[in-house]
């Protein structure tokens, strides 16, 4: 992966692991899903481990387009469409209230500042007329928009962050807490109990494995449930040439862009346009993509600023939209398949996996969650 734009190299890398370690829960993957489960462990008052193969964030956690969307990763109508209206709503309500509770604990890192759909064409316009109707029908909030970016809906709840700063933030925060946090240690075996890495043995009651992209290459039994993919991003120069007050999702989602408020524009999208390609575990950003993210960014966006970064990340795909939260062998959880869309709906998973090992997922959050 080429680096993304949100890094602003500061971090200080954590050491590897090493020895034979015990806790309560080792968390595998520490991206926003894995630390949103620490943090929920540790109120708990559970002992943690986490470790990651590369650093905090690494993954698409910290490389996204720092969206953070309410619902799930199809659009609501679809989602009460395939699962009902109720279990969609309170989906949507859950990942509104876990924006707020972002906001709240990280001010100075989330912008409230509701987020775009764009319609693409008639179809897709009406298309919108129908979210809109059975959003406001479940009673979520949603309103009609027109404005520079074109015509569609505006989603008031949404807000944008930087991802990577968030997932820092919270690793600082769970190592003064007494989480033990280690970079640069791929868990090589992963086995009721036993987590392996190279130099160190994590010994531990519970498993968390929060990795969203190649979920299935660590459990090859989810093959078939869970599929990888690679997204693509671009980042440019700071520029004037526009004002972007919110995050735009465009044509369906596939394009989606926002304008940071340093003046710098994130681009990601297309992956449609190269399916085949796109279903790969490379996460180097393609030729063809970036072609076309670059002839979307100065035609449609209208931005000529300098280009600075390049780069992409994986992510896991399943059939329905909904994420994979489950019991993969005894005491090994698992989390992932976000499709797309896993900043918000990630950590509720995170979460809700903590609640489960701790005996207070009293309300079924993972259940509700789980595909
Ligand atoms: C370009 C792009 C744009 C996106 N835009 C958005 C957006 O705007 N909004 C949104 O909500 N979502 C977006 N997403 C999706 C979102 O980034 C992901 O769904 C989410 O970040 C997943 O986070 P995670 O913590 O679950 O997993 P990951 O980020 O996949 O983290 C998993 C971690 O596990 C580690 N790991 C892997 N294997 C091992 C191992 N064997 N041992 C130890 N550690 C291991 C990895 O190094 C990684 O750090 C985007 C994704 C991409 C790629």
């Amino acid at each position: 992966m080429a680096e993304s734009a949100w890094n602003d190299h500061r971090w200080v890398a954590l050491p590897s692991i090493s020895g034979v370690q015990r806790a309560d829960v080792c968390v595998v993957g520490l991206g926003g899903s894995g630390l949103s489960a620490i943090h929920a462990l540790l109120k708990h008052k559970l002992v943690v481990i986490g470790i990651d193969a590369g650093s905090i964030a690494g993954g698409a956690a910290g490389a996204n387009g720092g969206f953070l969307l309410s619902g799930s990763a199809s659009f609501y109508h679809r989602m009460a469409a395939a699962v009902g209206v109720e279990r969609a709503r309170r989906i949507h309500e859950l990942t509104v209230g876990e924006i707020a509770s972002m906001e709240r604990s990280m001010p100075d890192i989330v912008r409230r500042t509701g987020s775009l759909r764009i319609a693409h064409d008639g179809a897709e316009l009406d298309d919108c007329e129908l979210q809109f109707a059975v959003m406001r029908d479940s009673g979520l909030r949603v309103e009609r928009y027109s404005g520079p970016e074109g015509s569609g809906l505006l989603f008031p709840d949404d807000g944008t962050f930087n991802p990577l700063a968030r997932c820092r933030r919270l690793a600082q925060d769970a190592l003064q807490l007494g989480a033990r946090l280690y970079e640069s240690s791929p868990a090589l075996t992963i086995e009721t109990g036993t987590v392996t890495c190279e130099l160190g043995k994590i010994f531990s009651r519970h498993i968390i494995v929060a990795i969203d992209g190649k979920l299935e290459v660590v459990f090859p039994t989810l093959k078939g449930r869970i599929r990888t993919a690679r997204l693509q991003m671009l980042g440019t120069a700071p520029t004037v040439e526009v004002n972007v007050q919110r995050p735009v999702y465009a044509r369906y989602g596939y394009e989606y862009w926002q304008q940071l408020p340093d003046g710098r524009v994130v681009l990601g999208g297309f992956r449609d346009r190269a399916l085949e390609q796109e279903w790969t575990h490379s996460a180097e950003p393609s030729d063809a993509i970036q072609s076309l993210l670059t002839q979307f960014l100065r035609d449609r966006i209208g931005v000529q600023a300098a280009i600075t970064h390049r780069w992409a990340a994986s992510v896991g795909y399943t059939p329905t939209g909904l994420p994979i939260v489950d019991e993969v062998q005894k005491d090994v959880w698992a989390a992932g398949g976000y499709c797309g869309t896993g900043n918000v709906i990630g950590a509720l998973c995170g979460k809700a996996l903590a609640d489960e090992i701790a005996g207070k997922d009293v309300a079924g959050v993972r259940s509700l969650l789980s595909a």
